[in-house]
């Protein structure tokens, strides 16, 4: 039976009733009249979303992993290089679909924990007087260790370099969720999924892409087809998909930019900033690092909370589950078994968030670590009641 609890993973979200809803609509004609109501407010939306006037966005039936696809496949070659760093699963992840894809990467390790090295990126893009780079990967936040990086200070170093590589933009657990700005931080494509700020089910690629790297696509020579960009320019031209669409989806997505935008998208990131200092207060009151290594690199959609040497991090993720049915996130990677990870991300609210501090604490004690039961939810009510309490002075 699965819980009614509210789930603590940093993605797949929980759902609003009214989000679920809309993705259960009855089969519709996807070549009828009624799915460019559907589509075009969709793409909109996104596109608002992401601040942005000029971007193309194009939506895939797939994940966050085809939105990395898309953006190499559409814009490189085989045997063109890319710059990325390595700070956690995810930029490592994408760095690997790059070499088997036959690009090659120049990488920057980074440890897990710190942010993308705008100053290495800077020294390596200046370095590269022959313009070998053809495109800068960099992840947003990064979903495994709750670090979100300086994306307009990459930015800023292709510009320092007079650089005219790509810049690819992982924004798939920040967008939504997350100040990011397409058009001010010179992004030529930006990546995400339905799954995380949009607080859809899995199932939809999200990008959007810029005058600059939709005129790259012609040259590029690694092969696509699903993931073809003109394809799906063409098909949405007509009011359809090269092939078919997740209406049901679509129909979510539409209803999820309209909730955003009623909520207000800068009230979006300002929640999730508040309930971010919250849990954050709560690993404070628990005496517990972050993995995050300075306060300027903590996420707002996750974090990655460090347990004491020797004590298997995993252990706090599956006695959550098994005794309360709630579910958190288990490191990944070089910090598995050294950090769990409380999502915060999506549909959530103060409240909520409280349930999910008080279960750790429940699951901590439970263990043998030494939590002392309600000490994490008083920091991080301390947080939310000063929050609300100026809320309400301003009002
Ligand atoms: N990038 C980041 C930062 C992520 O957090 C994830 C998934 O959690 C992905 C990419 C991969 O997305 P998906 O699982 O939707 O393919």
């Amino acid at each position: 039976m699965s819980s009614q609890n509210p789930v603590f993973i940093p993605g797949p979200t929980n759902i609003p009733e009214s989000l679920r809803r809309a993705c259960d609509i009855p089969t519709m004609d996807h070549r009828s009249a009624a799915f460019p109501e559907i589509l075009h407010p969709a793409l909109a939306g996104v596109k608002r979303v992401l601040k942005s006037t000029e971007a193309d966005v194009f939506i895939f039936p797939a994940t966050g992993t085809a939105g990395w696809e898309a953006a190499i496949t559409n814009t490189l070659s085989p045997g063109d290089t890319v710059l990325a760093a390595r700070n956690g699963m995810f930029s490592h992840k994408w760095i690997d679909m790059c070499h088997r894809h036959g690009l090659k990467v120049q990488q920057i390790d980074v440890a897990w924990g710190d942010g993308l090295p705008v100053d290495a990126f800077a020294e390596a893009l200046a370095a590269d007087t022959d313009f070998k780079i053809k495109a800068v990967l960099a992840t947003h936040n990064e979903t495994a260790t709750g670090v979100v990086s300086d994306v307009a200070g990459v930015r800023r170093a292709l510009d320092a370099a007079n650089h005219p590589a790509l810049f690819f933009v992982d924004g798939v657990s920040s967008i939504g969720s997350m100040n990011f700005e397409f058009d001010a931080w010179g992004v030529d494509i930006a990546v995400t999924g339905s799954q995380k700020g949009f607080m859809l089910p899995a199932g939809l690629a999200i990008i959007g892409v810029s005058p600059k790297a939709m005129a790259a696509i012609e040259g590029a020579e690694l092969p696509r087809t699903f993931l073809d960009i003109r394809d799906m320019k063409k098909g949405y031209e007509a009011n359809a998909y090269p092939y078919t669409p997740s209406v049901g989806l679509l129909n979510g997505l539409k209803t999820s930019c309209d909730m955003i935008e009623a909520e207000g998208l800068e009230n979006v990131f300002a929640r999730h900033a508040r309930i971010a200092e919250g849990v954050r207060a709560a690993v404070a009151a628990w005496g517990m690092e972050l993995c995050a290594t300075s306060p300027e690199l903590y996420s707002n959609t996750v974090t990655a909370i460090r347990t004491p040497d020797g004590f298997d991090a995993g252990r706090i993720v599956s006695h959550a589950s098994t005794r309360y049915g709630v579910a958190f996130g288990a490191g990944l990677g070089d910090v598995a078994g050294k950090v769990f990870r409380i999502g915060h991300l999506g549909m959530m609210t103060d409240v909520m968030a409280l349930s999910g501090i008080a279960t750790a604490e429940m699951v901590m004690a439970d263990l043998g670590l030494p939590i002392t039961l309600g000490a994490g939810v008083a920091a991080a009510q301390q947080v939310y009641r000063q929050a609300a309490a100026t809320a309400a002075m301003a009002a």
